[in-house]
């Protein structure tokens, strides 16, 4: 098909949620992108930092493929060993002791915030279920994730929402207001993603750290977008200096193919058992081959590449006239700039290269695996495109 009758399809069929960029892509390789017309892009994107080592990565193809020759589902009636593996992989990796596999991030923090009311509910009964997020965060689209999610434009139309879930500043005295004797939990994303690339306060988030410890509050990160070495470490809390109760991530893992996972810390690990929760599709065994991929190469060498990358990457950009400041972690970046950031992609997409956007910023999180040349393209492009 070429692009028009794939749009048309779309027009007609599709539900109307989504604002896209006129163009449809059939391929690539690594952070080259080519669509229907064969024309090129520089991915400065990788699918919202979810295809973590770019389009058709051969060793990410062939673990998964591997995979599908053998089965491609088994349910979790019975056990699985891309599942073992992978659980495997993100416990050594992390210190945690137990995990729970869904399909996407909303999922992963879905499991987060059940456990953490159970586990509140078992140690302290009822009256302590309450739920504290920030005011900017994302969590995710299902109600008790979208609730949590602290931004006022994703909630018109869809209350009543989930009760005791309560939003707050970054800081610890509206924590402490918020939390009220009443909080089971607070989630965090160390750098908030969706609403700006803004990394939080390290002071805040130690002093978070000190006060959820002290009150037997669970402490939750929410990982899905700054997880699986997105921030030049495998996950961002590490550069916080903090043990979180409960980590989620999703987006990078699967390197591309849906998965979620919830990560219980030694507090946290008994508190869901049989009949609790579950998931049809969460662990499918096609999905965690690619992610035992992903975290095998996700080692110390690679995370460096990426601290590197980024070095390099937020020098060029200081420099480029409309730039006004470079925020975020590793190679999760954020650009505020003079201009419309929707403008400034669509004119990069004309000139053939992908960026995000994230309320008043672009937004650059590319394959981790991106390599030199394209970052320069790119960046040739984006100068470009800001100095019109
Ligand atoms: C994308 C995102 C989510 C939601 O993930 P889905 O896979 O779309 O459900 C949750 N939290 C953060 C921080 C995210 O960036």
């Amino acid at each position: 098909m070429n692009f028009d009758q794939i749009k048309n399809l779309d027009d007609a069929y599709g539900a109307e949620v989504f604002a896209r960029f006129p163009v449809a892509f059939v391929g690539g390789k690594g952070a080259t992108l080519v669509d229907t017309e064969g024309k090129e892009y520089i991915d400065f994107g990788a699918g919202i930092a979810v295809n973590i080592f770019g389009a058709c990565d051969e060793g990410w193809k062939s673990a998964v493929i591997d995979q599908l020759n053998k089965i491609q589902h088994v349910s979790n009636y019975y056990y699985c060993e891309p599942q073992a593996k992978l659980m495997e992989l993100l416990c050594e990796k992390t210190g945690a002791r137990r995990v729970f596999f869904g399909n996407s991030g909303a999922e992963a923090n879905e499991c987060a915030l059940k456990a953490a009311r159970k586990y509140s509910f078992e140690k302290y009964g009822a009256g302590r279920s309450r739920i504290i997020s920030l005011n900017g965060s994302f969590h995710g689209r299902t109600l008790f994730t979208l609730t949590a999610t602290g931004q006022d434009s994703f909630h018109k139309y869809f209350d009543p929402f989930v009760p005791e879930v309560v939003s707050a500043d970054a800081n610890i005295n509206a924590i402490k207001k918020a939390a009220d004797g009443k909080a089971c939990a607070v989630i965090i994303e160390c750098v908030q993603g969706e609403s700006g690339v803004n990394a939080l306060d390290k002071n805040f988030v130690k002093a978070l750290e000190a006060y959820c410890k002290e009150n037997d509050i669970l402490l939750i990160c929410d990982e899905v977008q700054t997880g699986n070495g997105r921030t030049g470490t495998l996950y961002a809390y590490e550069q916080y200096g903090i043990s979180p109760d409960i980590v989620t991530t999703a987006k990078g893992l699967g390197g591309g193919l849906p998965i979620g996972a919830c990560l219980f810390f030694h507090k946290t690990e008994h508190v869901l058992t049989a009949g609790d929760h579950g998931s049809t599709f969460g662990g499918n065994p096609v999905c965690c081959a690619g992610a035992v991929n992903v975290l095998e190469r996700l080692d110390e060498e690679c995370l460096m590449e990426v601290r590197a990358k980024s070095e390099y990457m937020r020098t060029k950009l200081r420099a480029i006239d409309g730039v006004k400041e470079v925020t975020g972690l590793g190679l999760m970046i954020g650009l505020s700039i003079d201009k419309s950031p929707k403008e400034i992609a669509k004119a990069c997409l004309k000139k053939g290269l992908l960026v995000l956007t994230a309320h008043d910023r672009l937004r650059i999180v590319p394959p981790l695996n991106i390599g030199k040349t394209e970052i320069d393209e790119g960046l040739t492009i984006l100068r470009e495109v800001l100095k019109a």
